[in-house]
Order: C-alpha cells, then sequence, then structure tokens
C-alpha cells in the first residue's frame, strides 16, 4: 500500500517534469498571480501537515514568481542567484525532523535565503571569466545538489519529505532552460502540492505503526463494499502481559508482525481497527473458505518465532551461555457475516461478541457469530 504510494508520489511528478521539456514553448506563460497563489496555498497546507522542509523549500520560489516591479528589484536571472538557490534547497533537504522556529538551522536557511535576495537585487560585478562558468555551475553543481540530496531520500520515510525535494529539482530544470521558465516554477507548485495530498491521505488512511490501512479505511470499505460480506475481528492474546513482560517496543514489533502475517496470509483486506485489534474483510465469500483462511492465519501467528531487536546484544554474546530464545503470541478471532441491510457497526459489533466467546473459551482460536 505504503510501496505503491510511494511510487505514484515520485513517478507522477518526474513524468510531468519530463512531458513539459518536449511541449514546444509557449508564447503566453503562466500567469504570475496562478503561480503565486498555488505556492502560497502549497507553503500553507505544508504548515498545516507541519512539514517544516517543504516551507522552506517553497519560499525562496515564491521569490522567483513575483514580478520585478514588486519585488523591489529582485532579478531571477541576475549572476548566480539560481546557484544560489540550488544550495539553500539542497541545505534545506538535507536537514531532518522539526526544528524550533529558532533553532540555529533555520538560521542558516535565513542567511542562504539573505544571500539570495542580494544577489538577485543588486548583482555584483562578476567578471566575465567568472561568468563564463555560470552555465557550468548550475548544470554540474545544480546536479550534484540534487543528488547529494536524493541519496539521503532513503531516510525520509514519509512520503511528504518529497514534498520539499521538488523544488529543488524544479529551480534545477529552470535553470537548465527545459521548458518554459514559468511552467517550471508552476511545475514545483503542483508537484509540491501533488506530495503533500499523498502525504495526507497516507496520514488519514494508513496506520503509522504497522503501515496497513487504519480504522477511517475499514470504514469507507464497509460502507461502499455491498451486502453479503464476512468480517473478521482479531485480537492479540495476553497481549497487555506481553508488553508488561517484554516492553512496549517489543510489543510495536508484535504488532507489526502481526499486521504483516494477516495481511500475507488470509486473502481479504486487513485493516488495525485499533491497539491489538484487526479487522479482516472477506467480499462475499464461502463462511468454509473462510474459516479455512483464519485458521491457516492463526496457525501462521502461533507458529512465529519473534526475535526482538532489543535483544541483538545477546545474539553477540552467543556460546557464552546466554541461550536467544524466540517470542511467541497467540490470536483470537470472531468471524460474522452481514445480513440484509444490516449496518457496518452491527456486523463488527457481532464480530466483537464472537471474539468475546473465542476469549472465554480459551483463547487461541475462532469463534463464529449467531
Ligand atoms: P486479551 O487476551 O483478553 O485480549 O488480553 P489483552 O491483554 O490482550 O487485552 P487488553 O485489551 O486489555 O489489552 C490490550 C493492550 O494492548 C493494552 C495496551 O497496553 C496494548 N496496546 C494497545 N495499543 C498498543 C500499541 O500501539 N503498542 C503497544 N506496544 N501496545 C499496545
Ligand atoms: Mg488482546
Ligand atoms: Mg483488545
Amino acid at each position: 500500500m505504503q510501496l505503491r504510494l510511494a511510487i505514484l508520489n515520485i513517478a507522477v511528478p518526474i513524468l510531468m517534469l519530463l512531458a513539459m521539456g518536449f511541449i514546444p514553448q509557449q508564447d503566453t506563460p503562466a500567469p504570475a498571480y496562478l503561480i503565486i497563489g498555488l505556492l502560497i496555498f502549497t507553503v500553507g497546507r505544508a504548515f498545516l501537515l507541519l512539514l517544516q522542509q517543504t516551507i522552506f523549500s517553497v519560499i525562496p520560489v515564491i521569490l522567483f514568481v513575483v514580478p520585478e516591479e514588486w519585488a523591489f528589484g529582485f532579478d531571477r536571472n541576475a549572476p548566480f542567484v539560481i546557484e544560489a538557490v540550488l544550495i539553500y534547497l539542497a541545505v534545506v533537504n538535507l536537514q531532518w525532523g522539526q526544528r524550533p522556529w529558532f533553532h540555529h538551522i533555520h538560521w542558516v536557511n535565513n542567511t542562504l535565503l539573505l544571500a539570495i535576495i542580494l544577489l538577485g537585487v543588486a548583482p555584483f560585478d562578476f567578471s566575465e571569466s567568472v561568468l563564463a562558468y555560470e552555465r557550468t555551475l548550475v548544470t554540474w553543481g545544480g546536479g550534484l545538489c540534487v543528488l547529494l540530496a536524493l541519496a539521503f531520500s532513503i531516510y525520509w520515510q514519509r512520503l511528504g519529505r518529497w514534498a520539499a525535494f521538488w523544488s529543488l529539482l524544479g529551480v534545477w530544470a529552470y535553470g537548465l532552460e527545459w521548458g518554459h521558465g514559468d511552467y517550471a516554477l508552476l511545475w514545483v507548485a503542483l508537484a509540491t502540492l501533488f506530495s503533500l495530498t499523498i502525504d495526507s491521505y497516507a496520514m488519514a488512511f494508513i496506520d503509522e505503526l504497522t503501515g496497513i490501512p487504519g480504522r477511517r479505511a475499514m470504514e469507507f470499505k464497509l460502507k461502499t463494499i455491498g451486502g453479503g460480506y464476512l468480517l473478521a475481528m482479531a485480537d492479540v492474546d495476553h497481549f497487555k502481559k506481553f508488553n508488561d513482560n517484554h516492553g512496549h517496543q517489543v510489543g510495536d514489533d508484535v504488532l507489526k508482525m502481526v499486521a504483516r502475517v494477516l495481511s500475507k496470509t488470509a486473502k481479504s483486506n486487513v485493516y488495525r481497527y485499533g491497539g491489538e485489534e484487526f479487522v479482516l474483510v472477506f467480499a462475499k465469500s464461502d463462511s468454509e473458505d473462510v474459516y479455512r483462511y483464519l485458521e491457516t492465519t492463526r496457525k501462521a501467528l502461533e507458529d512465529y518465532e519473534l526475535y526482538p531487536r532489543s535483544r541483538k546484544r545477546e545474539k553477540d554474546k552467543r556460546g557464552t551461555g546466554s541461550e536467544r530464545k524466540p517470542l511467541h503470541i497467540t490470536s483470537s478471532f470472531g468471524l460474522a457475516r452481514q445480513r440484509g441491510s444490516e449496518p457496518y457497526h452491527s456486523v463488527v459489533s457481532k464480530a466483537d461478541k464472537a471474539l468475546y466467546k473465542a476469549k472465554e473459551k480459551g483463547r487461541n482460536r475462532i469463534e463464529l457469530a449467531k
């Protein structure tokens, strides 16, 4: 799920940017007010999603679009402005996590921003021999900035981090005169908004810990799936005790493992309902088939050997006598079928009652709702 979103998040903007270079250059550029409006909207959205890098990465692009007469004569095409922006954007992209607004890292950002403004407002008298290297500097220096940011992208994790990268790529494309300059800036706004939208989708529908869809996604599914589906509620047995014995960190690893096993084993849509409870939805299927699937899944969970990461040090001490033992969990299931015009919350409640029965009867089993 997250992988598909990540591919979409990267492929669509890149394809849009590539396409731009092949579209014949237009006589009428994109109107400045439209681009500025979109960029301000983008900054606002990044602010709401708490993505500092994106805010800082979009700000200089706004500076690029504002007409000279409003911008105290800021000239986006003055010597070394693009290079300064590319360096600034690379620095912003390499920052990790959210910082207090007065953190020294933001002073670095603001100083670089000031340097960009100075270069644009009062261009220095560069000698011809220096200016001759400008183009090469944009091509190779810009390319290096882009590569540097990409090299660290594996640590970004959150989809929304890509939103900060599009400004860097867009300004580089602008510097290389890839397509029309104004459209390159419009692309920055659209690509960034696209990434922010995908990120907010993930935040709303995907459970952060396990990476599978969460309760909101389940509700949407159940409201739109039609009648006759089967719904199983799964709950880890004695999980509170497990947490107490092994710590919440190991508990979290168990939840990730359960989500993985449920998604792999049962042919269904799997959701994290909350805490250590998961819901499996089988559209129009045979009860016996589903029961068999659940039985395989229950067994797979029971047999799973979990070696907690926090015990890694013990593994290194192998041979000194401390034997590493895998941890085991079991889980119980309650299964119910939707009938007639029964609303989804009633089906969930039936499955929950069946689950309760499974717990009463000794756990690590599946019970059917009446
Ligand atoms: P039972 O077999 O009856 O289900 O017993 P239980 O202990 O699993 O049941 P209970 O619902 O009382 O406990 C659920 C526990 O799950 C409580 C809480 O400590 C733990 N839990 C809930 N969400 C999380 C989470 O995101 N991470 C971790 N590590 N633990 C969680
Ligand atoms: Mg439980
Ligand atoms: Mg529970």
